[in-house]
């Protein structure tokens, strides 16, 4: 680092380990390709919204490119297709296209990130299972190397294309892209609803049932043992349990006719939270009170619920700065994938989280569909669970290390863009193709300047 650099604190949305770089804002990718050519060793990577969780869009003592002014779109085409610059979030892009019927192909549990930010972490959202990752939406996208601008796509060096797509922004930065839409018919969404008393019952259900939609999550509570008859006869006491929440766009011929109107964008966030939140507002006894409402409140079983489809999809979103909640010392989010034979892996994570009283949240339960051809793409077929956890929780991170071992001998893996702690020998067990993400990074990128404290951390450079 020279003498006197200042640059600016950057951290993830979990709010700890920040480093400082030089942010710098260019207004075309023509000026990105200047940075990118000009940057040494201190290195220089991408930054959207700065939704990852950890470490993956800072570069302490070198260059951050903030592709805020990569923004707009053009028209969606006849064939469903549009042109987005990288910097463009999810919540422009659909309060721009979703009037003329156009929705995301997918969405992550967020509209607060960037296109580039979808592509670099290949988002998946509730309908893995049915239409993968977001980078499978993408026909075509333009990418700024330290040795010039390509335009990739499947067919026109797939290599680049999918080494890029949620390769954590190693490879470039995603100045545009091309992405093929969905259309809808409305802005509601029918809805079922079913409360489980425990892991199993909301597994089983999920594993015979969700074909028959094209979205599913479940929310699962990790704070302790069920204690529900149910669950007990089947041995021991069950551990999660859960509301599953499964749906499809309605169509304007499944509404009442006062909802039949044209589909309109989200709106802004209601609430907020303030910069200072007293020390400890959340701890074991808040969480667990939280959970048991919400589980409380969730009908046993519903069917065909009209909801608006921003609530369904993003509920977060209604309340800004959210993770300001955690206060000082931050947050995690620990999320992981494991192949459709290793359920009982996402038991023993509940098992052991709950064995330890480490606080959690409501958890997220989903179901992963085919893997999409990137080296470095998170998704593969079989179990997701993704949960926050407050730094600071005793015992965390040995914990973490145990889990991480579970599931690297399941042959899962854990998600770059939520992780901040993973060690680089686990890293290589659970993404074995590492070797063909650097060899199309010794091509565009030759004197190795693309870099972020993530891949410093995991030994990817
Ligand atoms: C509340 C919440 C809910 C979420 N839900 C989900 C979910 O359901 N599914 C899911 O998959 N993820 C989810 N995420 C994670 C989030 O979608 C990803 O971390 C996403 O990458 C963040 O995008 P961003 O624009 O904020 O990028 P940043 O966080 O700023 O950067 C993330 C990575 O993308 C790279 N990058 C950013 N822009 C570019 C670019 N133009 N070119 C190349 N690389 C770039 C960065 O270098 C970095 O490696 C969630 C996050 C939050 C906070």
């Amino acid at each position: 680092m020279p003498d006197g650099f200042r640059g600016q604190l950057l951290s993830g949305w979990g709010r700890a380990g920040a480093t400082r770089a030089d942010v710098q804002t260019p207004p075309d990718a023509d000026a990105i390709v200047d940075l990118l050519s000009e940057a040494d060793g201190r290195g220089i990577v991408a930054r959207g919204l700065g939704r990852s969780y950890g470490d993956a869009a800072q570069c302490a003592g070198g260059t951050v490119v903030d592709t805020v002014r990569l923004a707009g779109a053009g028209a969606v085409d006849a064939s469903g297709e549009v042109e987005v610059a990288a910097g463009t979030s999810l919540d422009t892009l659909v309060r721009h296209s979703v009037p003329d019927g156009w929705f995301l192909p997918v969405t992550p549990g967020t509209r607060q990130v960037t296109v580039g930010g979808a592509i670099a972490s290949d988002v998946h959202g509730k309908n893995h299972h049915v239409d993968g990752g977001f980078c499978r939406h993408v026909t075509a996208m333009t990418i700024a190397t330290p040795t010039g601008l390509r335009r990739v796509s499947h067919a026109q060096d797939g290599e680049l294309f999918w080494a890029t797509a949620g390769g954590m922004g190693l490879t470039g930065v995603v100045t545009s892209a091309r992405l093929r839409m969905l259309e809808v018919d409305t802005d509601r969404m029918l809805v079922d609803t079913d409360r489980f008393v425990d892991l199993d019952g909301v597994m089983s259900a999920m594993e015979g049932g969700d074909d028959r939609y094209r979205y599913s999550v479940a929310w699962v509570d990790c704070s302790g043992p069920v204690r529900a008859k149910a669950s007990r006869a089947r041995g021991r006491p069950g551990v999660g349990r859960a509301v599953l929440t499964r749906g499809d766009h309605a169509r304007a011929e499944d509404l009442p006719s006062r909802l039949r109107s044209a589909p309109s964008p989200p709106g802004r966030p209601r609430l907020g939270v303030p910069r200072c939140v007293p020390r400890g507002i959340l701890n074991r006894a808040s969480i667990a009170a939280f959970n048991e409402a919400w589980y409380r409140r969730a009908p046993a079983h519903r069917e065909a619920e009209v909801q608006p489809m921003w609530r369904f999809f993003h509920p977060l979103d209604g309340v800004a700065d959210w993770n300001r909640l955690y206060g000082r010392a931050g947050f995690l989010q620990y999320q992981f994938a494991v192949p459709p034979s290793s359920g009982d892996v996402v038991t023993a994570v509940v098992r052991e989280l709950s064995a330890r009283r480490i606080p959690s949240f409501l958890a997220v339960l989903k179901r992963f569909g085919p893997s999409s051809p990137g080296p470095l793409s998170f998704p593969i077929p079989g179990w997701t669970l993704a949960l926050d956890v407050p730094l600071g929780a005793e015992g965390l991170a040995a914990c973490l290390d145990r889990l991480d071992e579970m599931v690297a001998e399941s042959n899962g893996r854990v998600y770059l863009a939520k992780d901040s702690r993973l060690r680089p020998d686990v890293l290589a067990v659970m993404y074995p193709r590492l070797a063909e993400l650097s060899s199309v990074r010794r091509r565009v990128d030759p004197g190795g300047v693309v870099r972020s404290d993530l891949s410093r951390r995991l030994g990817l450079d």
